[in-house]
């Protein structure tokens, strides 16, 4: 480059100093270098402009024989063009390809900008939402997707959690919105076909509801055959134990009964109603009296530090108490503590019980919410456990949106707190301790 670029230098002083030197020869060597000055600069113009032609049509054929720098040039810029139109093209061919496979997408995919307009959709997207690929181009996307769950969804712009929605185009579908943002500001929205996981969720729901509800009938006349014939003083010794165990076992199966059919009445519907006042601070109170004259079981303290309200469920919020607290007693020796609180947070309220009982280890945590899961089924039977009580907790919390954290050391005891969001809470009164040991 440097060379090139020494040599057109020297051509050109070369040539201005054969200009003069000709001037010389007859005795007017500036005008010879005016001359050779002005011949240069009319043959680069004539360049310049064949140049500007040939960028005007098109048609770079005739830059092939340039003179000079300008031939060096002409070249360079060819190759470049072509390199260009080389890439342009693989860059095209990739692009097909990368639509071709989104396209081939079973879920829709839709790319939006940081004003939550569609940039580009797939056409999974225009099956299932009905997005039109090119006319809804440049549309905000709640504009074509009208759902206020969804106006919310996006305004919040919470991407923890997807959002299921009824499709918009399929009587009876529906789909999951899911935002994941990427670059700077840039979302994908993805939907999913979801209706047949629903209609098998629903399909099972219902199962487990009608073999629950059928089976009530046959163990309310079991359990009442086995409560006359116990009481029969003329039942022979050896029949007493047996009988007892099987009175036992009655009383367990319509436990599990009896959840399963809460359970399912809590799947059943998506929300608890607002229009209910709830008295969290008295349904505890209540709580702590239900287990007052119970003997050997630890102290219940309760600490309400807020009269604050919900708006929700009470039967709902009485249930969620009663398991937990009946957690807390059965795992917790007689001479131990479980508190039970009630107080405002930054961001809503807390409903808490604590004990400091025997505990759960780390690695069961995650699994405590789950059907049936007990960490020791064999003792938790024993105790009259189902492994039903923290599904059910888990549920009702679900439909008041909000949250369960569980805090467990074993030996140490355990905190099961219940986060209400701010959006739940009822007028909030001015602070009122209630403390009671
Ligand atoms: P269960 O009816 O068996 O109590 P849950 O769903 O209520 O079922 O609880 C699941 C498991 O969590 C229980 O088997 C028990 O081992 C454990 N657990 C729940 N609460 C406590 C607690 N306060 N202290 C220790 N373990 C607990």
């Amino acid at each position: 480059m440097r060379a090139v670029r020494q040599k057109v230098v020297a051509g050109h002083l070369a040539y201005l100093g054969l200009g003069s030197l000709i001037g010389w020869l007859y005795s007017e060597p500036l005008i010879g270098l005016l001359f050779a000055a002005l011949s240069a600069l009319v043959w680069h113009l004539r360049q310049l402009l064949r140049f500007e032609s040939a960028l005007q049509s098109k048609h770079f054929g005739s830059l092939k024989y340039g003179d000079g720098i300008w031939s060096q040039l002409y070249s360079r810029f060819i190759y470049q063009r072509g390199r260009n139109k080389y890439y342009r093209k693989q860059y095209r061919q990739l692009l097909k390809e990368v639509r071709k496979s989104t396209n081939a997408m079973p879920d829709g995919g839709i790319i939006l900008n940081s004003n939550f307009e569609i940039v580009l959709c797939n056409q999974a997207a225009a099956s299932l939402a009905g997005f039109r690929q090119r006319e809804d181009r440049g549309q905000r996307v709640d504009n074509i997707l009208r759902n206020p769950a969804f106006a919310e969804y996006i305004r919040l712009g919470d991407q923890s959690a997807g959002l299921e929605i009824p499709s918009p185009v399929r009587t009876g579908g529906w789909l999951l919105c899911r935002m994941v943002p990427y670059g700077v500001d840039e979302q994908l929205l993805l939907l999913q076909d979801i209706t047949e996981r629903r209609r098998l969720a629903a399909m099972r729901r219902d199962f487990v509801a009608n073999a629950s509800h059928e089976l009530r009938s046959p163990l309310t006349v079991i359990t009442g055959y086995l409560d006359v014939i116990s009481s029969d003083p003329d039942v022979p010794a050896e029949w007493q134990k047996p009988l007892q165990q099987m009175q036992g076992q009655a009383i367990r199966m319509n436990k599990i009964v009896g959840e399963l059919l809460e359970l399912s009445r809590l799947e059943s519907s998506g929300s608890a109603g607002s229009d209910e006042i709830v008295d969290v601070c008295s349904l505890l109170s209540t709580a702590r009296i239900d287990y007052a004259n119970q003997e050997g079981i630890a102290e219940i303290r309760l600490n309400c530090t807020s009269r604050v309200q919900l708006h929700g469920s009470s039967t709902e919020i009485a249930s969620l108490i009663i398991n937990l607290l009946s957690n807390a007693v059965r795992h917790t020796p007689p001479d131990g503590t479980i508190t039970l609180s009630w107080a405002t947070s930054a961001d809503g309220a807390v409903l808490e019980v604590a004990d400091n009982g025997s505990g759960i280890a780390a690695e069961h945590l995650p699994r405590l919410t789950e059907r049936f899961f007990r960490v020791d089924s064999g003792r938790s039977r024993d105790d009259g456990g189902v492994g039903l009580g923290l599904a059910i907790v888990k549920h009702i919390l679900e439909r008041h949106q909000a949250e369960l954290r569980i805090d467990s050391v074993p030996g140490d005891g355990s905190h099961f707190e219940c986060r209400f969001p701010a959006s739940r809470l009822a007028a909030a009164e001015p602070v009122a301790i209630a403390s009671q040991s």
